[in-house]
């Protein structure tokens, strides 16, 4: 608020600080377009449990956005985790074929980590340090694991990048495991600061779900 408010070196009385005009502001700054001044507030997120397809998609979003994503080359197969899709849940076969999928994911990862080490080993002795040759066998290994691993995340972002999120990726044509991320955490956030959301509208349909709307998608 006090950003856009200096734009223009209105901190008046019946301006700064009124709970009851800053609503109403907010809706002036998003009716006009005016974006900019929405990008000095930042919320910061943990998501996890959630799968590298979705994170592939989620890096897309260049503007406003800043990730750290847990390195495949630094983290050993122990650790690894797998994503069941919505579609999979509740159909015994689907389910079944999953784990049996990421089972053998699991495996092939643990045959080739131990494969890769031994070559690395024979080909370069003591020359590699502990870390240079996990990187080396890990990077490899991982090429055998499959969209539904786990990919945690922590994302940074402005409230004017988050808004186009939510337009681009809580809309009925968005993949629906990032429509379903876009719409908890537009709940998570609009629960936090509503006055930068209050143009969001959560709308279920029978094909869909939950999606989302906004009045002024293009801030
Ligand atoms: C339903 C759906 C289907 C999709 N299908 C595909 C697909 O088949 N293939 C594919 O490759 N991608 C696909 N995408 C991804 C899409 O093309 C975008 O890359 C992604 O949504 C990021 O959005 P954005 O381009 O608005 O970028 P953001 O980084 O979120 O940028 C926000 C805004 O900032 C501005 N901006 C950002 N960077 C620049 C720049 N360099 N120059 C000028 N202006 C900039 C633009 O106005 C942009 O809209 C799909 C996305 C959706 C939602």
């Amino acid at each position: 608020m006090t950003a856009g408010q200096l734009c223009y070196m209105s901190f008046g009385p019946q301006r700064s600080h009124r709970a009851d005009k800053s609503w109403k502001y907010f809706e002036n700054i998003l009716s006009s377009g005016h974006g900019s001044v929405l990008e000095h507030a930042n919320f910061n997120v943990l998501l996890y449990g959630c799968s590298r397809s979705f994170t592939h998609e989620l890096v897309r979003h260049r503007a406003g956005f800043s990730p750290s994503q847990v390195s495949q080359r630094y983290v050993d197969g122990p650790k690894l985790r797998f994503v069941m899709r919505p579609e999979w849940q509740g159909d015994e076969e689907l389910e079944e074929r999953f784990f049996t999928r990421i089972v053998a994911a699991a495996k092939e990862y643990d045959f080739l980590a131990e494969r890769l080490t031994k070559k690395h080993r024979e080909k370069f002795g003591d020359a590699l340090s502990k870390t240079e040759m996990r990187k080396a066998v890990n990077q490899a290994a991982r090429a055998c694991l499959p969209n539904e691993t786990e990919a945690p995340t922590i994302l940074t972002g402005n409230v004017r990048a988050w808004r186009h999120f939510f337009n681009m990726r809580g809309s009925l044509y968005a993949e629906p495991e990032i429509r379903a991320v876009a719409v908890r955490l537009l709940r998570i956030l609009d629960n936090q600061h509503p006055i930068f959301f209050q143009d969001c509208e959560i709308q279920h349909d029978t094909l869909h779900g939950a999606h989302i709307v906004l009045k002024y998608p293009k801030v």
